[in-house]
């Protein structure tokens, strides 16, 4: 087309509309800047990204926190003509070579106080530049380039050269919960789609009025788009450097007056445990939202209660770039039950719910199938990697299990890989850790299904107690035999101190099935 789709419209949109507007970046010094100035050093990163030798189709990593100079990248290395990759720095060492190796980048832009971590892997990488990300002006350590030097010595490009909206934008790998990590291209037009679509959901609808909080790293799904739609609309942003603590997430929200911001639920469950430590008031929040897993109803009901403010969830994947349906999630008011639903589906997708034999079920809120979808903004095939088992006459699987209502509400039932299969029947862990949560004493639960000599597979359930609680194993048991029939209560119910996770603070299922891979084995009859 002759007026593509692509990302630099967003900035400089903002720049000529809202050149005034401030983003706030905490690191070793704060850093206030105006949308004019972000737009001006977006060009001489241009500048830099080209004089490094970076040419339309590289691939850019970083391996950063959320601060002003990765957002400066979340739209330089698009504007060239380059596609933006960004790295999760909570991953292995094993893993991140891995990914650099298949997203074959030639650039890395590194914190430095992340540079230990990722040092070994550029070590055995020679090809591969890297510049560093620090507040101090200098270069970084061992003739490393650092950003700021880098941008002082570039030329800025007047004017971003021509992108065509079918280009690559940007690169995500999901976050490995169920196997090795996926890249996931997104191209200029998949992008710019997604923040306007996900701007119209109901409470996501960010404005020039607004104070984004981006706490959700920039490393992860792209952030859930919010840097795009925050720089779209003109925002205020507050991007809170390294290692964001709940202390440091609520003393931001108070003092830079936050209007929005969205989490995954362990780190809004640490917010809200410190907002009840402390009594402070984050009274300037209209919206939270959550997403990534699924919350429990009582940290809905809680944050509602104690935050005050109304609680909205995103269900997406890095496949949908990563938004697909959206809603308020409503605290129930006689019971106080949650009524925990992923919401409707954003415009211009489309979804449909599979059975095992892949055919149609109805939305009747109550069969349960996987979900698949299409659309403009999902994925129809992975970055260097077909895997064909990923699609379906051209629709994603999703690999969630769900229901749809008749009022066209998702429920996010269960994982396809975390099903359990017990002598030919199936088992939903998910169902099984609803009800668990439901205990006031309990903070966390997760359930897997682990070898059985009889019935291949069983389910054995890990609770964590909430912080000065102690769990009644026997009122547990009891209260599972009420609800499910005698084939679905767990194996064994064993109290645990932590739950392992993953990069990004998903419950690891796969190392709970690894660690008690035999626990149901080695029983030897009494
Ligand atoms: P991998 O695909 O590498 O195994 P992953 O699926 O965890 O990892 P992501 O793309 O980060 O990688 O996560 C998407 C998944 O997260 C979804 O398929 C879904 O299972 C889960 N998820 C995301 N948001 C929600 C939500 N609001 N409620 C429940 N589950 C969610
Ligand atoms: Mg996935």
């Amino acid at each position: 087309p002759e007026y593509p789709l692509v990302l630099t419209k967003f900035l400089l949109r903002a720049r000529d509309f809202f050149p005034g507007k401030e983003i706030v970046s905490y690191g070793d010094e704060v850093v206030r800047y105006t949308y004019a100035d972000y737009a001006q050093r977006v060009h001489r990163l241009a500048g830099a990204l080209t004089e490094l030798g970076v040419g339309r189709g590289d691939r850019v990593a970083t391996f950063a926190w959320n601060h002003h100079r990765h957002l400066e990248l979340y739209f330089a290395v698009p504007a060239v003509g380059a596609v933006l990759h960004t790295l999760n720095i909570r991953l292995s060492q094993d893993d991140i070579g891995y990914i650099l190796d298949h997203a074959g980048d030639r650039v890395v832009f590194v914190d430095e106080s992340l540079l230990p971590q990722i040092r070994p892997v550029l070590d055995a990488r020679p090809a591969i530049k890297v510049v560093v990300m620090r507040d101090r002006p200098g270069d970084g350590p061992d003739g490393y380039p650092g950003y700021e030097e880098l941008l002082a010595r570039a030329r800025p490009v007047t004017e971003f050269p021509p992108t065509a909206e079918e280009e690559l934008a940007v690169l995500c790998y999901t976050s490995g919960t169920t196997g090795r990590p996926k890249g996931v291209p997104y191209t200029h037009r998949t992008l710019f789609l997604h923040t306007f679509a996900a701007c119209l959901a109901d409470g996501h609808a960010i404005s020039e009025r607004d104070t984004v909080l981006h706490v959700v790293p920039m490393f992860h799904a792209n952030a859930w788009g919010v840097p795009f739609a925050a720089t779209m609309v003109g925002a205020k942003q507050v991007l809170p450097g390294a290692r964001p603590t709940p202390e440091r997430i609520a003393e931001l929200i108070e003092r830079e007056g936050v209007t929005y911001t969205g989490m995954v639920p362990t780190v809004a469950a640490d917010l809200l445990r410190h907002v009840k430590e402390t009594g402070r008031r984050v009274s300037t929040l209209r919206a939270l939202v959550l997403g990534g897993s699924p919350p429990s109803p009582a940290l809905v009901r809680e944050l509602e209660q104690v935050l005050k403010v109304p609680v909205y969830q995103g269900w997406g994947m890095t496949e949908l770039s990563p938004m697909a349906s959206y809603g308020r999630i409503t605290a129930g008011e006689d019971d106080g039950a949650a009524d925990i639903t992923q919401g409707r589906l954003l415009p211009g997708l489309e979804w449909k719910l599979l059975d095992d034999a892949d055919r149609e079920l109805p939305w009747d809120g109550t069969s349960r199938g996987e979900l698949v979808i299409r659309g403009p903004w999902a994925a129809t095939r992975y970055y260097r990697d077909e895997s064909p088992e990923s699609f379906w006459n051209g629709w994603l699987r999703t690999g969630d299990i769900a229901t749809i209502d008749p009022a066209g509400r998702l429920r996010i039932v269960d994982r396809k890989k975390d099903l359990i299969k017990s002598g030919g029947e199936w088992i939903s862990p998910a169902d099984l850790e609803a009800a668990l949560l439901e205990h006031p004493e309990v903070g966390e639960a997760a359930v897997v299904g682990v070898q059985h000599p009889r019935w291949q597979e069983r389910p054995v359930a890990l609770v964590v107690p909430r912080e000065g609680h102690r769990v009644d194993e026997e009122a547990l048991r009891r209260s599972l035999a009420d609800r499910f029939a005698r084939w679905w209560q767990p194996d064994r119910i064993l109290v645990v101190d932590e739950l392992p996770r993953t990069g990004v603070g998903k419950i690891d299922k796969r190392a709970l099935r690894r660690r008690y891979a035999r626990i149901l084995l080695d029983e030897r009859p009494g």
